[in-house]
């Protein structure tokens, strides 16, 4: 606790924080799909005082394929967070979960979204936002668990547990953010947490979507 209090007071004193993200692309996206997704990602990690440095990791390194659902004997010292892509399994997670942050691994992925059921989304909302923006928003919203190690949700923003219309009509006009509140414990916990590494488990699964039929986003261009 005295930890995050004097975390809290750095990133108040700081203009922000840099991040380090190890990213898996299981799926093997287009270039630009994935351009989208870290554009996304990082701006809206950047409107929250988190700059990213996007690392790319190779798809045959192990590290990108493990699911360790348990927190490591030793402390995460690996100094980044690792992202990855997946074709989401059948059967394990509601299929209204886009992924899940899995915050106090010591090996494996911290952050995992699932590339077809953001597909599925994408199809539904007729292609708007892109497909690279709403995989980057569901992925900074894991981003979000993962680095506060809290599975809990907000009622506005990038951290609201359910996404409809609305939340996809703000993201297609950029103005799809984390709170104040939301960015304030990200930059606090960037800066405790690879400074001194942690231990414990915390699980996350979401952000999940409410139902709506295509009918319902007439207009969704609308930024006005
Ligand atoms: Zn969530």
């Amino acid at each position: 606790m005295k930890r995050l209090t004097l975390g809290l007071l750095f990133a108040v004193l700081c203009d922000g924080e840099t991040l380090r993200i190890r990213l898996y692309d299981l799926v093997h996206m287009s270039a630009g799909t994935l351009d989208h997704l870290t554009d996304t990602a990082g701006r809206v990690l950047a409107e929250a005082g988190v700059n990213v440095i996007w690392e790319k990791g190779a798809a045959t390194s192990p590290e990108g394929h493990l699911t360790v659902w348990t927190p490591g004997h030793t402390p995460d010292t690996r100094g980044y967070l690792v992202a990855r892509l997946l074709i989401g399994p059948p059967g394990d997670f509601s299929e209204n979960e886009l992924g899940y942050a899995l915050p106090f691994v010591s090996e494996g992925a911290h952050v995992t979204v699932y590339y077809d059921r953001v597909e599925k989304v994408f199809f539904a909302t007729k292609g708007m936002p892109s497909i690279g923006s709403m995989l980057g928003a569901a992925m900074a919203h894991e981003i979000g668990h993962a680095l506060t190690g809290s599975a809990d949700h907000s009622p506005e923003g990038i951290m609201k547990g359910n996404w409809g219309v609305a939340e996809f009509r703000l993201l297609s006009c950029k103005r799809f953010h984390f709170t104040a509140e939301n960015a304030a414990a990200l930059r606090a916990a960037v800066a405790e947490r690879f400074a001194t590494g942690r231990t414990g488990t915390v699980l996350a699964t979401c952000p999940s979507l409410e139902r709506f039929n295509s009918a319902s986003i007439k207009g969704f261009r609308n930024c006005n």
